[in-house]
C-alpha cells in the first residue's frame, strides 16, 4: 500500500515546473508569485492528503490548470454579490434593505474618487461638523430643529440615550420593549447606554398616567419605540405622543420615540400602509426621533437623529458621536436622496425601494405572464410551474402585518419530493447572479415584485 502511494506522490507535479508553465505565469502577473505559489503549494497538499485517504489521485489531477483557474476565479468575486431578490421580502435586511437611487451611486461615486470638503468649509468660516449640510436639509424637510446623522438606527438610539439619559431612568411603556433582528432589544441598549429602564403600563395597555406615577427625581427621559415588527391587538391602549410629550414638559423632562423605519412621505398617498412620519412627532412636541436610512427612506445604512437644537447640539458633542459617526460615502448617498424629497413626484420613479412597493399586482401578473412560457418549458418535465398570486413583505420591521398582493412563478417537483426542491433552490443560490426565493407549502416561489431585469433572471434559469 505505501509502495503505491509512493508511485501516486511521484505523479504529483513540481511546484517549479508548474510555476514555468505560460498559462500559470499569466496568473502570477495577475495575482503576484506569493498567491499562485501559495495556491500550488495548498493543491499539493490537498492531493496528498487524498491520496493519503482514499489510495488514488484526486479528480481534478488532470487538470491543476483548471482548479488554479477556478480558484484565481473566486479570487476575484466579491464576498457581496449582487442576487435577484425574489423572496418577496422587499425591504431584506440580510440582502443590504434598500437599493440606491442612480442619484445616491453617482454622488458615492464622486466622494470617494476625491477630497472633499467634509469638514472643511470653504468661506474660511470655522469648522462645521460634518452633518450641517444634510441637517439643514432634514430640518427642511421635516420641521426639525436640528439633526444628528450615525451609522445605523441603534447607534442613534444608543447616542441619544448616552447624551440625554445617562445615569438615569428612562421610562417606557411595557408593550414596547422591543427586540429588532440581530440582538438588538430596547432594555439591552439602555443599559450598554447607561440607564436605567423603568418599564410601566401592561404589555396590552398604557395610559398617561402610568408614566407619571413612575415619574421621581431620578428619571431623565420619557420614551417610546414604535413596535416595528410586531403588533398587539384587542384590547389595548397607548400614550399619544402629543400627551407624552406635554407631560415631559410639565415636569422639564426630555422625549423621545425611537420610531425605527419612519418614512417622511405619506405612504398612503401611494396606496400603501400609514407608516408613522418624524414630522408628526416634532410637530406634536416630541423632542427627539430616530429613524433609519435604509428602510422605507431608501438610502444608506444610517440612523436619523431629529429634534430641538438644545438636545441635538448635545448629542453632536457626546464622545461616542465620534465612534458612531457617518463616512463620507454615507453621507454622500443620504443627500442625494433625501433631495429627491425635496421633489415628491420623482420618488416613485427614482426610489428602486418606493418604485418596487408601489408596483400592483397586475403589473407584476403582466411579468409573470412573460417569464411562464420560457420557465414551463425549460422546468415541464420535473416541475409543475404555475404563476400564483401571493403576497409580498416589505420588510425591515415596517409594517408587519400588511402585506402587498404580488404575483409568484412556482415550482412544484412532480415526484412531490422536498429534496428536488432544495436542490433547485441550492442551485440557484449558486449561481453567477444567485436567485432567493421562499420555499413555502412544498413549492419553491420567487415573487417578482422586486425583478427589473426579467432577461437577466432568464440568463440564469435558462442555462
Ligand atoms: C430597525 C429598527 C432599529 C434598528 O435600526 P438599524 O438601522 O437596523 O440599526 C431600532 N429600532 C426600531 C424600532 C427599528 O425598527
Amino acid at each position: 500500500m505505501a509502495d503505491s502511494n509512493a508511485a501516486l506522490y511521484r505523479q504529483l507535479p513540481a511546484i517549479d515546473k508548474l510555476l514555468q508553465l505560460d498559462e500559470v505565469q499569466i496568473f502570477v502577473v495577475e495575482s503576484g508569485h506569493h498567491w499562485v505559489t501559495e495556491q500550488l503549494r495548498d493543491m499539493q497538499q490537498q492531493a496528498r492528503e487524498f491520496i493519503q485517504q482514499h489510495e488514488q489521485l484526486p479528480s481534478w489531477h488532470n487538470d491543476w490548470l483548471a482548479e488554479l483557474t477556478r480558484r484565481h476565479a473566486a479570487l476575484q468575486e466579491s464576498a457581496l454579490k449582487p442576487v435577484f431578490n425574489l423572496s418577496g421580502t422587499v425591504l431584506h435586511t440580510n440582502l443590504g434593505r434598500a437599493v440606491m437611487a442612480k442619484s445616491a451611486i453617482l454622488a458615492v461615486n464622486k466622494v470617494m474618487s476625491s477630497p472633499v470638503t467634509l469638514e472643511y468649509s470653504l468661506d474660511g468660516a470655522t469648522r462645521g461638523h460634518r452633518d450641517r449640510a444634510l441637517a439643514d436639509l432634514l430640518c427642511q424637510l421635516t420641521g426639525a430643529e436640528d439633526a444628528c446623522i450615525v451609522n445605523n438606527n441603534a447607534a442613534a438610539v444608543l447616542l441619544l440615550l448616552a447624551t440625554v439619559a445617562q445615569g438615569g431612568q428612562v421610562i417606557v411603556s411595557r408593550g414596547e420593549l422591543v427586540e429588532i433582528g440581530g440582538a438588538f432589544r430596547v432594555p439591552d441598549v439602555m443599559a450598554q447606554a447607561g440607564c436605567q429602564l423603568v418599564e410601566v403600563g401592561t404589555t396590552n395597555r398604557t395610559h398617561l398616567r402610568d408614566y407619571a406615577n413612575a415619574i421621581n427625581d431620578q428619571t431623565t427621559l420619557l420614551m417610546k419605540v414604535h413596535t416595528s415588527n410586531y403588533s398587539i391587538e384587542g384590547f389595548t391602549a397607548e400614550v399619544e405622543s402629543t400627551e407624552l410629550a406635554q407631560l415631559g414638559s410639565q415636569h422639564q423632562l426630555p422625549t423621545a420615540i425611537d420610531l425605527g423605519s419612519g418614512s417622511m412621505i405619506d405612504m398612503t398617498v401611494y396606496g400603501l400602509p400609514a407608516e408613522p412620519m418624524p414630522q408628526t412627532y416634532l410637530s406634536q412636541g416630541i423632542d427627539l426621533v430616530s429613524i433609519s436610512g435604509d428602510k422605507l427612506l431608501g438610502g444608506p445604512q444610517a440612523g436619523i437623529i431629529l429634534g430641538k437644537k438644545k438636545w441635538i447640539e448635545a448629542i453632536q458633542k457626546h464622545p461616542l458621536k465620534r465612534a458612531l459617526r457617518a463616512d463620507k460615502m454615507t453621507l454622500a448617498a443620504l443627500e442625494a436622496t433625501l433631495k429627491l424629497y425635496l421633489t415628491p413626484e420623482k420618488l416613485v420613479t427614482e426610489l428602486p425601494t418606493l418604485r418596487w412597493l408601489t408596483r400592483s399586482a397586475d403589473e407584476v401578473k403582466t411579468q409573470a405572464e412573460r417569464l411562464i412560457v420560457p420557465l414551463q418549458a425549460f422546468y415541464g418535465d420535473k416541475f409543475v410551474v404555475e404563476m400564483e398570486p401571493c403576497l409580498s413583505q416589505i420588510g425591515s420591521g415596517s409594517l408587519p402585518i400588511d402585506r402587498l398582493p404580488s404575483y409568484a412563478v412556482t415550482f412544484m417537483p412532480f415526484d412531490g419530493r422536498g429534496n428536488s426542491l432544495a436542490l433547485l433552490a441550492a442551485r440557484w443560490r449558486q449561481s453567477a447572479q444567485p436567485v432567493i426565493g421562499r420555499v413555502k407549502e412544498g413549492k419553491l416561489w420567487l415573487d417578482l415584485r422586486c425583478l427589473d431585469d426579467e432577461h437577466a433572471l432568464l440568463q440564469v434559469l435558462l442555462s
